[in-house]
């Protein structure tokens, strides 16, 4: 049995909610980079070279990325052999967020009560998920989700006749639906499978997955790629300006569901796809 300070966690959560809002991740900037690079219209390619150099001058002047500095996600893996000590686990989380966007000068954006609508002033409380898995180590991915993404996105519960093709319209559709709303280029995660509440949190869950790393099933590979190229034919664009750049990427996580359902789950980021990580 390891035993973890939680304020080790505060700090961490702290650092990583400062450090995602200024600086975005390689496989972000490298799509970027990429599609600005092979944008063959002209307007989207002058779009995404504003978004280039605002990521520089983000990088240059430790400014955030955008003025929707996020809600704070954060995706706790503990092992179950560690022993969290100091406080509890949730009260550190919520401190470090406090602190990050406070000593980072970034927008609180949380209201208390949905309807009633007061800001915490502090951007807390933060959504907190708790995965228990092997091992004594701690696992913390925070991510600052933006609003303007998260209001485009969808959840449906499909008949499982809808079959793979019903799925991929469902997406597809979702982001055509969404248009220039969540500030494209986009980055999609897709939950399928599951139960309602399962298929949202894999959906939010897959946005943290890097560019990068292939769909370990082949068969969900080609679907992420072949929606990817749906996605990007929709002509919406950079900001909604047209070309051929929607969408920078699609990932997709699964889970086993009922003989009797088909959940999917489709969240939407914008391509200021801000996340980062810490292992204690
Ligand atoms: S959707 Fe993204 S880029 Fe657009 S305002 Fe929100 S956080 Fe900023």
């Amino acid at each position: 049995m390891r035993s973890v300070d939680v304020k080790e966690i505060a700090d961490a959560v702290a650092e990583m909610a400062r450090e995602s809002n200024y600086f975005l991740g390689e496989d972000v900037k490298c799509a970027i980079q990429k599609r600005a690079q092979e944008e063959p219209w002209p307007v989207a390619k002058s779009v995404l070279e504003k978004i280039e150099e605002n990521i520089g001058i983000a990088e240059e002047g430790v400014f955030p990325l955008c003025q929707d500095t996020g809600l704070a996600c954060v995706f706790l893996e503990i092992g179950q052999d560690v022993h969290l000590t100091g406080g509890f686990v949730e009260d550190a989380v919520n401190e470090g967020v406090r602190r990050g966007y406070r000593d980072g000068y970034l927008r609180r954006s949380v209201v208390r009560d949905p309807l009633r609508r007061i800001n915490t002033g502090d951007n807390t409380p933060a959504h907190i998920h708790y995965e228990i898995v092997p091992g004594e180590q701690v696992k913390i991915t925070f991510a600052a989700k933006g609003f303007g993404s998260e209001n485009m996105s969808r959840i449906k519960m499909l008949p499982p006749s809808a079959g793979a093709e019903g799925v991929m319209d469902f997406i597809v559709k979702t982001c055509e639906e969404a248009g220039a709303n969540p500030c494209p280029p986009i980055v999609v995660g897709v939950g399928i499978g599951g139960t309602f509440d399962k298929a949202a949190l894999m959906a939010k869950e897959a946005l943290l997955i890097p560019f990068d790393r292939p769909n370990p099933d082949a068969f969900y590979a080609e679907m992420e790629e072949k929606l990817l190229r749906r996605i990007n034919d929709l002509g919406i664009g950079p900001q909604g300006f047209g070309g051929e750049t929607t969408a920078l990427s699609v990932k997709i996580k699964t889970a086993p569901t009922h003989i009797a359902g088909l959940p999917v789950a489709v969240n939407i980021n914008c391509h200021v796809s801000r996340h980062a990580e810490r292992t204690l």
